[in-house]
């Protein structure tokens, strides 16, 4: 089997396991606790915090470890919303893109339907980007918070996020960034990049599902989401996944090594799968910008076909991968990131995804392309003969 799949979720590495697995059997104590065991696991989580500010950039204090990249995402939302509206009730707005993942979107229309905020969306054009000037359009003195995805999981688009958030910024607006793609493939120092709050999820990157983080910028008033116990600095309470947190801390330390060293090669892959895909199917459709993607996604639309069941031939030649986002899968709808881009429904409804980790190799993309054009072709001449 080829995965390339790999936006929706990763293995966990070797060594992620290795350095979890101590915290898991033997060290399993509560890190709250005031024992032996106890200190033994707080001092697991301060050394995994310590891990990822460094990765980041940041100070430890200013990462809060999550369950996953959704979590993060409703903390910041409506974490720095809600905060900033219990401060100064007139700010009342939030706005993100047009191609936010559902727990960016879904966060921002809760503090629509019950705290009286309204949702602002910035357009994106047909490559899925932002452009300041749509930003700047919608910055208003009642703008709450601004949320725009680092890069696109659907169709691997990279957003300008330092100019649009030194345009939020300029304005006194909170910014926060969803880099659960972009980890492990771009820069993630949140001072460089200029925001407040970035969310990233362990298990694309190598660590276990159910783990991830927000970073948020010292002094930034937050609301918590979770309340309970006081964890993570009253920002998020329940005892804490220490296992998770040195797994995270690991994946993202590997995987920033493996940034410097992979990602031309990647993308050199990635360019010449493209180039294999559309010579095999000349009317395949590349979305997403053409440059400016992430190394690990090549997504496209097959005219004339269903993304579904080129799914399916694909599966059957050995190539698993997705017609978008792991959350719509198997949802008849038209993605409505692709519909943001300016895509028509019915040619939305034709899209798959294939992205990959650093493990990929070129033997496999070839394998892959070939797979392609003959599933394109299969379902093609299916149709042909269901409609004589
Ligand atoms: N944000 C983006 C851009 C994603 O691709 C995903 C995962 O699909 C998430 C957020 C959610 O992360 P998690 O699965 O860790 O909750």
């Amino acid at each position: 089997m080829i995965f390339l799949d790999a936006a929706a979720t990763t293995p966990v590495r070797r060594e992620v396991l290795d350095a979890m697995w101590p915290y898991l059997a033997g060290g399993f104590g509560n890190p709250s606790s005031h024992h032996t065991l106890g200190e033994a696991a707080a001092a697991a989580l301060t050394g995994a915090r310590t891990a990822v500010a460094a990765v980041l950039g940041c100070r430890a204090g200013e990462v809060v470890f999550t369950s996953g990249g959704t979590e993060a995402d409703n903390l910041a939302i409506k974490g720095i919303a809600l905060a900033r509206q219990a401060a100064n009730p007139q700010l009342n707005r939030v706005v993100i893109s047009a191609v936010e993942h559902p727990a960016v979107e879904e966060s921002a229309r809760y503090l629509e339907r019950f705290h009286g905020f309204a949702v602002d969306v910035v357009p994106v054009d047909a490559t899925g980007r932002v452009t300041p000037a749509a930003l700047a359009g919608l910055l208003r003195p009642e703008t709450a918070l601004v949320s725009i995805m680092y890069a696109n999981n659907e169709v691997g688009t990279i957003q300008p996020i330092a100019a649009l958030a030194e345009l939020a910024r300029g304005q006194g607006i909170p910014f926060h960034t969803d880099a659960v793609q972009a980890a492990g493939w771009l820069p993630l120092d949140p001072r460089a990049l200029g925001v407040d709050a970035m969310s990233i999820s362990g298990h694309k990157l190598g660590a276990p599902k159910g783990c991830g983080m927000l970073f948020i910028r010292g002094r930034t008033r937050l609301e918590p989401v979770i309340h309970g116990g006081g964890q993570e600095r009253g920002r998020r309470s329940g005892t804490e996944n220490v296992a998770g947190a040195v797994g995270l801390a690991t994946a993202l330390t590997l995987a920033q090594e493996r940034q410097a060293g992979q990602q031309a090669r990647v993308a050199a892959l990635r360019d010449r799968f493209i180039g294999a895909v559309l010579a095999g199917v000349p009317d395949a459709v590349l979305t997403g910008h053409p440059a400016e993607r992430l190394p690990s996604v090549a997504s496209f639309c097959f005219p004339g076909t269903s993304g579904e069941s080129v799914l399916l031939e694909l599966e059957r030649r050995g190539v698993v991968c997705s017609s978008g986002s792991a959350c719509a899968a198997g949802s008849d709808a038209p993605s409505p990131v692709l519909t943001a881009l300016g895509i028509a429904p019915e040619v939305a409804q034709t899209a798959v995804r294939f992205s990959f980790d650093a493990s990929v190799t070129q033997e496999d993309l070839d394998t892959a392309a070939a797979a392609v054009q003959a599933a394109v072709a299969g379902v093609r001449n299916l149709g042909a003969g269901q409609g004589r």
